[in-house]
C-alpha cells in the first residue's frame, strides 16, 4: 500500500544530498529517458515527479534501509561476509538491485523496464555515482541502484500520466 509521509520525505532527500547526490541530478536522469517520448518535458516536470515519488513510505524505506548498509559499510561496521560484499560491490551480491526494486515496484511494469536500461546503461549521475563507488573509499553500492530507481520510477510516472490523459479525452 503506498502512504504517504511528506515529513520523512525530507529526511530521505537530505540523506541522498548528505550522500552527494542532488535531486535535480537524479531528475536529469529521468529527462534523458523521458525526452525521446516527450519532446517538452522539462527539468522542473522531473523534479516534481522524484519529488512525489518520494513522498511513498516503501520508497522512503528502501532509502533509508540501503542508504544505512552503504555508511555502515564505510564505518566498517558490516559483520563478516557481508561487509565483503557491500565494500567491493560483489557482482553475485544482488541484494541492491532487488532493494531498490522496491521503488520502481510502486509504478508497475513500465517502471522495471525502466529500471533495467537505467541499470545498464547507467546515465548522467549514475555513472558518477558508480565511479565513485569503484575509485573511492566511498560505498555507493546501494546508492547507485536506488538513484536509479527513482529516476526509473519518476519516468514511469511521467509516462502513466501521460498515458492517462490521451485515455482519459
Ligand atoms: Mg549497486
Amino acid at each position: 500500500m503506498a502512504y504517504v509521509d511528506v515529513k520523512n520525505r525530507e529526511k530521505a532527500i537530505k540523506m541522498i544530498e548528505n550522500r552527494g547526490v542532488t535531486i535535480e541530478e537524479i531528475a536529469n536522469v529521468t529527462l534523458l529517458i523521458q525526452k525521446e517520448y516527450i519532446p517538452e518535458l522539462t527539468l522542473e516536470d522531473c523534479v516534481e515527479n522524484i519529488l512525489k515519488v518520494l513522498e511513498k513510505t516503501e520508497v522512503q524505506n528502501v532509502i533509508f534501509t540501503g542508504l544505512a548498509l552503504d555508511m555502515l559499510c564505510e564505518q566498517n561496521l558490516l559483520p563478516d561476509p557481508l561487509d565483503k560484499m557491500v565494500k567491493s560491490d560483489y557482482s553475485l551480491y544482488g541484494v541492491d538491485e532487488i532493494l531498490a526494486l522496491g521503488i520502481v515496484n510502486v509504478y508497475g511494469s513500465i517502471g522495471f523496464t525502466n529500471f533495467g536500461y537505467v541499470d545498464k546503461v547507467k546515465i548522467g549521475v549514475i555513472k558518477t555515482v558508480d565511479e565513485m563507488g569503484k575509485n573511492t573509499d566511498k560505498c555507493m553500492t546501494f546508492m547507485d541502484d536506488i538513484i536509479g530507481g527513482l529516476a526509473a520510477a519518476a519516468a514511469s510516472r511521467i509516462a502513466h500520466n501521460r498515458y492517462g490523459k490521451i485515455i482519459g479525452k
